[in-house]
């Protein structure tokens, strides 16, 4: 499947008002709004049953596996 040319995003999250530079996540709540791509993963992790600290602690995770993969 061939990838759009991704411009350089800036945009604020309306759940957790912080600044993104990656491509939005789809809100699972309204289905139109676009969140940042954390608030994607809780709200993905949260329609399994993930509880909220639990979510923090894979957010830590994969900021830090992205952290390691960078130069
Ligand atoms: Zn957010």
């Amino acid at each position: 499947m061939k990838q759009p040319t991704e411009a350089k995003i800036s945009a604020v999250c309306p759940l957790c008002g912080a600044t993104y530079h990656e491509p939005p996540a789809l809100s699972r709540t309204d289905g139109e709004s676009l969140i940042c791509p954390d608030c994607g993963i809780r709200q993905a992790l949260d329609s399994i049953g993930v509880k909220p600290d639990e979510q923090e602690k894979i957010l830590n995770t994969i900021h830090d596996s992205i952290r390691q993969n960078k130069p």
